[in-house]
């Protein structure tokens, strides 16, 4: 894949009883983790963490407050903050000009019911729904997507 320019993304695959949180993504009309761009300043620095930028995203998107899943090295050094280890790591092609690099996440839910109104259309969905086939062939699961919702389900048994 040709290397082109990239934003920094984050997102993360909620489990909760055995059960996915994914959204329906308008534009791309597919079902997606909830996520989106890591915040930057003025400057075009970035002000938040892969982790803070996917809890925030979520949050946005579908309601709920989530902790993120994941190992973390010990922190040994007071000005050394240690960040939680991704699931896994993509560059998802954008267009012509840019490229998403994006951080992904396994989370789980803080509290049963979600603290604000979500922004996008979101799905539960079980194991069997994932394995089978996507709800609806016109708003299809990607493939990407699909394998990491089942592995959050199977690793984040609750
Ligand atoms: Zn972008």
């Amino acid at each position: 894949m040709e290397r082109k320019p990239f934003h920094f993304t984050a997102s993360g695959y909620v489990v909760h009883k055995r059960r996915v949180l994914l959204i329906l993504h308008t534009k791309l009309r597919k079902w997606l983790p909830p996520g989106g761009h890591m915040l930057t300043d003025g400057a075009g620095r970035f002000i938040e963490s892969p982790e803070e930028a996917a809890k925030r995203e979520i949050a946005e998107e579908t309601g709920f407050d989530v902790e993120i899943h994941a190992s973390k090295y010990p922190s040994l050094d007071p000005n050394h903050e240690m960040l939680a280890v991704p699931e896994s790591m993509h560059i998802h092609r954008i267009d012509e000009e840019h490229d998403h690099f994006g951080f992904d996440y396994f989370c789980l839910m803080k509290a049963e019911r979600p603290n604000s109104e979500p922004e996008e259309k979101c799905r539960w969905f079980s194991e069997k729904e994932l394995e089978t086939c996507a709800p609806n062939e016109n708003l299809p699961i990607p493939e990407d997507v699909r394998a990491l919702a089942l592995k959050a389900i199977r690793l984040l048994n609750d």
